[in-house]
């Protein structure tokens, strides 16, 4: 098993004078055994320099989101053997077909029948190896004021709690299962392209309060994403529901969103 991982040190400038490279690791990687886990291998036993984010090891933390064969994935839920490709370009693990953009159909080319490519999540900043710098989207995040904002009027004197219809649970945790990893950011041409587009993971948020019954002002939510940066920048490709790891559909939110807006007047901004 050969893993080709993207290189970059922004504090040491090589003899040739460029910053990023590409190193191949190379040893007996056993069934089961995840890219985290490989990667933990080779910082172990090969270069202990080697940089990336990880914490829970289980799909739950989102921090370890990195473009594996082009693909932006979880390096902990993501198996090695299921990555190589064998004669007729078959693997054993699931195949995302995304639509092409500039950081996936460029770049370093590999061996898919016996290599596996690692690099950082595209459109951001790289700070190390696959350490990226994820301000931007954090930022975005927190430009949808992700907290309920309760309409205590609807709430009976002597209630305790609010009771929500069982499809209505249902829909909103299409999007609360988010786990900020930001691989549909990375996987999105138009986040590419636009960098003051929101972005799906934050708009799939935004949607998640625009649809909740406890939200004091629906039109609120729907109006803080009324921009080209926000509801009218997305183009639709899909890539943000073909990679999410948690089945959020942040396109499907967008669209109902803009319907919404429609159905209120609203037209795309010019
Ligand atoms: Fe990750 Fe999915 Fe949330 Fe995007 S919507 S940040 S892919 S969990």
């Amino acid at each position: 098993m050969k893993l080709k991982i993207f290189r970059y040190d922004g504090e040491s400038e090589s003899p040739e004078g460029s910053q990023t490279r590409y190193d191949t690791f190379e040893f007996d990687a056993p069934p089961g055994m995840t890219v985290l886990s490989g990667l933990f291998h080779i910082q172990e036993r090969f270069d202990d320099s080697l940089s990336f984010r990880y914490s829970c090891r289980g799909a739950v933390c989102g921090s370890c989101a990195m473009l594996i064969n082009k693909v932006p994935t979880l390096a902990c839920r993501t198996q090695l053997q299921d990555l190589i490709q064998d004669e007729e370009g078959r693997t054993t693990g699931e195949t995302i077909s995304l639509k092409p953009y500039d950081a996936i159909s460029s770049g370093e080319s590999w061996d898919p029948t016996s290599e596996i490519l690692i690099e950082p999540l595209p459109h951001f900043p790289v700070l190390k190896d696959l350490i990226v710098n994820m301000d931007r989207f954090f930022e975005f995040y927190r430009s949808v004021i992700p907290v309920l904002k309760a309409d205590d009027s609807t709430l009976p004197a002597d209630a305790t709690e609010r009771t929500m219809e069982p499809a209505m649970v249902t829909e909103l945790e299409h999007y609360t299962n988010c786990i900020l990893c930001a691989s549909c950011y990375g996987a999105c041409p138009v986040s590419g392209e636009a960098p003051d587009f929101i972005g799906p993971a934050a708009l799939a948020k935004l949607y998640r309060f625009t649809i909740d019954p406890r939200e004091e002002d629906e039109t609120y939510r729907l109006e803080l994403g009324d921009s080209k940066a926000g509801w009218w920048g997305c183009e639709f490709h899909g890539n943000c529901k073909r990679v999410c790891p948690k089945g959020v559909p942040p396109n499907l939110g967008i669209g109902k969103a803009r319907q919404k807006l429609m159905k209120m007047g609203k037209t795309p901004p010019e």
